[in-house]
């Protein structure tokens, strides 16, 4: 997540940067810093602040089950961790899914493949 995505999803939650810290459990002066592309957004921020807007954007038309949306097979299905624990509507949140066909090996991986994703693209 670059500067500019971090500045949008915390406009869009409408909060201020005091309120963001308190929301990411971390200080003003880190939010700032990640809004002026001073430090890397780290995963675990960007996993946090995704939650949050996923959350602010959901509705009953946009939680459609991931491997619903994608016609995942059977088998492959079965085997991803999404379906394991049953959070096709949060498939984006969990590493180890395997929409490609292989497991995702990293946040930074998945997050490529999920970018680029119609599941991802309707949640937020
Ligand atoms: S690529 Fe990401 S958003 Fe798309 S189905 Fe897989 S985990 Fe979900």
């Amino acid at each position: 997540m670059d500067k500019t995505e971090f500045a949008f999803f915390r406009k869009q939650l409408g909060k201020t940067q005091r309120e963001m810290s308190q929301l990411l459990g971390t200080s003003i002066k880190a939010i700032h810093s990640y809004e002026q592309g001073w430090r890397r957004v780290p995963v675990h921020v960007e996993r946090q602040l995704l939650f949050l807007a996923s959350r602010k954007n959901c509705n009953e038309h946009n939680q459609v089950l991931c491997w619903e949306m994608r016609g995942c097979p059977e088998d492959r299905r079965e085997q991803c961790p999404a379906w394991e624990f049953q959070a096709g509507e949060l498939c984006w949140f969990i590493n180890g899914t395997i929409c490609e066909g292989h497991v995702q090996t990293s946040w930074k991986e998945k997050m490529e493949s999920c970018r680029a994703c119609k599941v991802f693209a309707s949640r937020f």
